[in-house]
């Protein structure tokens, strides 16, 4: 939503709101589902039974375009590829793919416009979350746009649902603030008819605040939750705590480390199987759990997905190494040998589904804590992404709970911070967890990490009380 929607939205009464929902999300649509997108849809039907063989002259095909056009319309790629002799008219294969450098997410973030193609249609603007550095900006074209819809909705169909106005019911627990703050009663929670969806606002969940949501879930009978583990996680906590059920055909969650113990949770609470999936906005690596659950299937007609030991080169099929990716779409902004903040390993099983297409290890994401606010109210921590993704003047930074109403944010900067920044931010927080909550900036050269030498960009010391 643009800012000026925003604050139409913000002052609208509810049926507004939820009006202004559907209008948004159909405008969306249009672009979702327009294009290529049924193409897509088509290809992937077919494309999960394909054997290895066949999926690999497909990616090469596709490879060697995506090559082609970076090297003569990408000004960063031709200098990257005349520098280390790449030319894609001698195309052999995939494993020319080792022969090009790794793209760095610093580079991404330095010379983003050198990674435009001067041929793109026009682009779609997006920002990864920052958790683990700075934010970066990137661009889809609408063939990436229609792709990444096409995949989700082969996960749903994969789950047993159907995506979109047509299809089932999903109760949705992101990051939207869809319901203002200061809000201390129902509903916590808008209507999305455009998607057939119902959205919930992950910022007032409590116990106190409980029998309104489960009301509202009642009432609405989705057939589906779809939103961050974490966030799942705190509403099954909740019900089970109270002893109660509430039966869904699926939950699907994203964006967080899926813990066994909030699979657990969840799939008691909602008495259905969880279907988790890898996705990141650089989109160049998705990966989804089938019916069977033995692992994330690579989804390896969105993107190319290499696993390498620090030299850069292939480790052995279950082995964990960095994850690189390689867009087979998005020629407008194409991230090629991408280095993914993630790591993971190919499996050497194969799943009893009997689809071809690769299993991984479950991947290493972010492994953060969940909030907890004097008014009882649980925060997850993907939600507190959002106030950073503007700024880039942020190379690193860490959120430490160190009281109900206190919270330390460390910021190393990257660049400028200005006062200007520093306001953004503790705005933002304070928009979504409440006008109580003291935000203290403190900038440092470096950031704290666990005995074990994890880092950890949330940390919550006064614990959950789940
Ligand atoms: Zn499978």
């Amino acid at each position: 939503m643009n800012p000026a929607l925003k604050r139409l939205y913000d002052w609208s009464p509810v049926p507004v709101q939820n009006f202004l929902l559907g209008a948004f999300s159909s405008s969306l649509n249009r672009g979702r589902y327009r294009g290529r997108f049924a193409e897509f849809r088509t290809l992937l039907e077919q494309s999960q039974w394909w054997d290895a063989p066949r999926m690999r002259a497909w990616q090469e095909e596709r490879l060697r375009a995506v090559l082609t056009h970076a090297y003569e319309q990408v000004p960063y790629y031709r200098e990257s590829f005349r520098a280390v002799g790449y030319d894609p008219a001698r195309f052999r294969g995939l494993d020319d793919l080792a022969l090009l450098p790794v793209l760095e997410r610093d580079v991404v973030k330095h010379r983003a416009a050198d990674l435009r193609s001067r041929a793109a249609p026009r682009l779609t603007e997006g920002h990864t979350s920052g958790t683990t550095g700075s934010p970066i900006t990137l661009f889809y074209d609408p063939d990436m746009i229609a792709m990444n819809y096409a995949v989700m909705d082969r996960q749903y169909r994969w789950a047993g649902l159907r995506m979109g106005r047509d299809g089932d019911r999903a109760a949705v627990l992101r990051g939207n603030v869809i319901v203002p703050l200061e809000q201390k009663r129902p509903p916590f929670w808008r209507r999305n008819r455009a998607m057939n969806q119902a959205i919930f606002s992950t910022f007032h969940l409590s116990p106190q605040n409980l029998p309104a949501y489960l009301g509202a879930l009642r009432e609405f009978r989705p057939a589906v939750l779809d939103g961050y583990p974490s966030s799942l996680y705190v509403l099954a906590k909740l019900l089970l705590n109270l002893g109660e059920r509430l039966p869904l055909r699926a939950a699907i969650t994203s964006s967080e480390t899926l813990y066994d113990f909030q699979r657990q949770a969840i799939e008691s609470a909602f008495a259905c199987r969880v279907f988790d999936y890898y996705a990141a906005a650089e989109r160049v690596v998705f990966s989804v759990e089938c019916d069977r659950h033995e692992g994330h299937h690579l989804c390896e007609e969105y993107g190319v997905t290499e696993f390498v030991g620090p030299d850069g080169t292939g480790v052995p099929d279950g082995t964990e190494g960095d994850m690189l990716g390689t867009t087979l779409h998005n020629l407008g902004m194409p991230l090629i040998r991408y280095r993914t903040t993630d790591r993971g390993a190919r499996k050497t099983a194969a799943c009893s589904c009997g689809r071809g297409l690769p299993l991984t290890e479950d991947v290493t994401t972010k492994a953060e804590d969940v909030l907890r606010l004097r008014d009882g109210r649980l925060i997850s921590p993907s939600v507190l992404t959002h106030p950073f993704k503007p700024l880039d003047s942020i190379e690193g930074s860490q959120l430490v709970q160190t009281d109900l109403d206190r919270l330390l944010v460390r910021i190393v900067p990257g660049g400028r911070f200005s006062e200007a920044d520093r306001a953004h931010l503790a705005r933002e927080l304070k928009a979504r967890l409440g006008d109580d909550m003291r935000i203290d900036i403190e900038v440092v050269d470096e950031l704290p990490r666990t005995s074990r030498g994890k880092f950890k960009w949330v940390v919550n010391q006064v614990g959950t009380g789940l």
